[in-house]
This record gives C-alpha cells, structure tokens and sequence, in this order.
C-alpha cells in the first residue's frame, strides 16, 4: 500500500529540517525521511552564521539554541606559517542584530530544528529511512521509495524536495546535469583529544607547510588537513609522521593525542563543489547541496542550505495548500536562489586556487605583506570579506505563518 503525504522531503540534514519545519507550519503536511539514525556525524559543518541566528530568533528558537555550548566568533582569524594572527574579516563592523558567526555542534542544532517541527501537527520525521528511487506518473515525479527498519515503503507526494546532500541520490535518479568544478584539494579528517582550551577559528591553521581547518569541540578538536588531490595515496605510502608533527604545532594542547594518531583514525573526505543547471522537474525540487554542493572553505554551506530550505518553504506553502502547485512554482525558487549559490561558489573557486597553490607548494600560508599591512592600517576593510561570509547574497527571512 502506498502512503501519501503533501511534501515529502528527503534529507534531514540543515536545508531539509529548515524546509520541512517552515511547510509544516503552514499547515503543509510533511515528512521528512533520514537515512541516519541520529544526528552525530562528525563531519557536518559546524558554523551558524548571522542571517541563520536571525532565522532563528523570528522562528522563536533562538533561545533554545543560545542554550547550547557554542562560541561566538566575531573576527575571523588565520594563522600564518610563523605563527601570526590575521584578522582577515571583523563582524563587529556589519549591521546587523548577531553580529558573529557561533561554533555550535550541528546535531545540537538539527535536533532544536527536529524538535520544533516535532511540535507541529503536520511534521513527521522518519529517521533510519533511506530514499531509493522516485515514483513517476509518466514524466512526473510523484513521490519517493524509501526503505525502513520494517522494509520498502511508497510514499506518495504533491512535492518531493531533494535536500539530501552533496552525493544526492535523488538528483541522480532524477537524471538532472550536473556541472563539477575542479577542486584542487582533499581533506583528511580526524579528531584529537586536547588538555586545554583551543581557540576557535573559520579560516586555515598553517603548520608545517600544512593547512588544518580546526573545530574545537568538548575535549577533543575535529580537524581537517587539506592536501592536493588524489594525493592522499602517495602521502600514507610516506608515512604518518609529518602529519603528526603538523598537527601537534598547530595545536599544542593535541600533541600528546596527535603523536599517536594512526592512518586508521584520519577519514578522507572527498571535497566537491558542483550545481545543477536546472533544479527542478514537475514534482521535483533539489535544493542545498543536492542543487549545489559547496567546499567547507569558509564554512558558508550550511547557511546557504538553511536559506534555500526556508524560500523553497516559504514560496511553495500557498500553491501546496491550495493544490495549484505546477513546475513554474519550482523554477522560480531556483531563480531566487541560484544568484546565491553561483555567487558564493565564485567566491569560493577564487579562495581555492589561492589555497590550492598554497598546498600543493607545501610551504604553508604566508600571505603577501602589502595585504597584512593594508589590514593593519585600513581595518574597516574587514566588513567586506564579513560582509561576503557570513551575510552572504540575498539573506532570507521567516515568512509571517512560521514566526512565533
Ligand atoms: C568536510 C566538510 C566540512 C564542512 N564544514 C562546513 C562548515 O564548517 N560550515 C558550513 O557552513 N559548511 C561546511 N561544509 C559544507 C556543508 O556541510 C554543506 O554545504 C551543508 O551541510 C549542506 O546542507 P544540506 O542540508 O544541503 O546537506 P547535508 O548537510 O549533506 O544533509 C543531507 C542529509 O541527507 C541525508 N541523506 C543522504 N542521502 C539520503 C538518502 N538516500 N535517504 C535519506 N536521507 C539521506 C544525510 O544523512 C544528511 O542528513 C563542509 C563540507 C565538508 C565536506
């Protein structure tokens, strides 16, 4: 027997919880199916910029999440190769009501997400369900298979949304094209236990001749090391050493931790980033990284995520609930997003050739001194680069149905 729902969203990850939490409270009926059974990967981003903390605040969770351990990070900080500390970017200067971007736990943040939706009557939230094909009716897409503890289900749908991330399965049951850009880099990914604090920061940790992106966490860092792509056979073959040696300059409160890091613990993480050129059939719409897959540099997904997720909701709300919802509504979200998300991989393209050279040089970020001293001497220039990430292109707003 097939089920039926209004919008089934497939991903609960930060662009399918925002969508399917803003459709719910306007009285769509929704379910969102998660393939995991929690939220506890580690590899999720961990940054919540300005415009998703005002999100929060009309949504009425902004007190929920500022209960949560997180720090706040008001001027984004690299360090260079000799150890020194440049304010790239400062918050402080931009306008607006949080002017930080938080460090917090993502599955602390998908769980307030999960739990307010969990409040409406319409949410439904299906975790350990995992998306296997579409269901078509002719050239329709009229809703998913999943399979559940209990087996293969069908669920029926007026919507699917794809928010199931970068190696999306429904865009690519869908059949949807897919432009990939070169990314001159990998990550290795692992954590390491601290006996102290670490600071926090967005942008690189040089060390070494090594770039780590560093996200502390309660008594250990998770940490990623870029290195050139496809390069991660080569490096193991040369051995774990160096790597150690890196990552305990870089983090000194870790160096008992890191000189028994082992090439079992360190996870590579393939990085992408790509965009679909049409997001959308009848029926269809992808969205977050399912429609653009963003780097991690400077940690700009999930709020790009969460925006899609709240104007495909907040667009789509009246033509679901009025039963009038055709592809030309789906078109005109990826028109109102699509200027975000090319912006922001531009952006990002830009800072991975710079990174990319750094790292396939080995030398470690050293940036050129006329820069430095413009910072020094001209510091509010650091609203800008603020400006481009943690504001962002075309920051969304709750619509009036979901705000409490
Ligand atoms: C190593 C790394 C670090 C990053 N760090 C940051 C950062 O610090 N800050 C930042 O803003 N961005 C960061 N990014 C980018 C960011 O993670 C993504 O842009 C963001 O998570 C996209 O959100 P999403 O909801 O679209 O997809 P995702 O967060 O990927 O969520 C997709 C969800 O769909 C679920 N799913 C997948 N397949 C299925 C299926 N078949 N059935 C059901 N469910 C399924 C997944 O389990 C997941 O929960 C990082 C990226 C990488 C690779």
């Amino acid at each position: 027997m097939a089920e039926r729902t209004g919008c089934v969203v497939v991903g609960g990850g930060p662009a399918g919880m925002m969508a399917g939490l803003v459709l719910a409270r306007a009285g769509v009926e929704v379910t969102v199916l998660e393939k995991h059974g929690d939220f506890l990967r580690d590899f999720r981003g961990d940054t919540v910029h300005p415009t998703t903390l005002e999100l929060l605040d009309e949504l009425g969770l902004f007190e929920e999440f500022a209960a949560i351990p997180h720090a706040k990070i008001r001027r984004l900080v690299a360090r260079t190769e000799g150890g020194q500390r440049i304010a790239v970017a400062d918050l402080t200067r931009l306008k607006v009501r949080y002017p930080y971007i938080t460090l917090a736990p993502q599955w602390d943040f998908l769980t307030i997400l999960a739990a307010a939706g969990e409040r409406e009557p319409m949410f439904r939230l299906l975790r350990n369900a995992e998306f296997t094909d579409l269901v078509r009716d002719g050239s329709r897409v009229a809703g998913v298979r999943y399979r559940g503890p209990d087996g293969d289900h069908e669920l029926r749908a007026d919507l699917t949304i794809a928010a199931d991330g970068r190696w999306s399965r429904v865009r690519e049951r869908a059949g949807l094209a897919v432009t990939a850009f070169r990314v001159p880099f990998d990550l290795w990914w692992f954590r390491l236990d601290t006996s102290g604090a670490v600071e926090e920061s967005v942008l690189p940790t040089s060390a070494d001749g090594r770039l780590f992106v560093v996200i502390p966490r309660a008594g250990y860092v998770q940490m990623g090391c870029l290195i050139p792509k496809g390069a991660d056979a080569a490096l193991r073959a040369a051995g774990i050493e160096p790597l150690r040696r890196a990552a305990a300059k870089a983090i000194p409160v870790a160096a008992e931790a890191a000189s028994r890091l082992a090439w079992g613990d360190v996870k590579l993480l393939d990085v992408r980033l790509d965009r679909l050129s049409r997001w959308h059939l009848d029926g269809l719409l992808c969205i977050g990284d399912a429609a653009h897959a963003m780097s991690p540099v400077g940690g700009v997904g999930v709020n790009l995520a969460v925006q899609d997720g709240v104007a495909a909701a907040a667009m789509l709300a009246r033509p679901l609930l009025d039963g009038t919802l055709t592809e030309r509504d789906l078109a005109a979200v990826q028109r109102r997003r699509a200027s975000a998300a090319v912006f922001t991989q531009r952006l990002q393209r830009v800072l991975h050739r710079a990174l990319g050279r750094v790292v396939t040089r080995g030398e470690g970020l050293e940036p050129p001194r006329s820069l430095v001293r413009l910072l020094d001497r001209l510091p509010a220039l650091g609203a800008i680069p603020a400006r481009l990430l943690a504001v962002g292109r075309r920051p969304e707003h709750a619509p009036d149905f979901a705000r409490r």
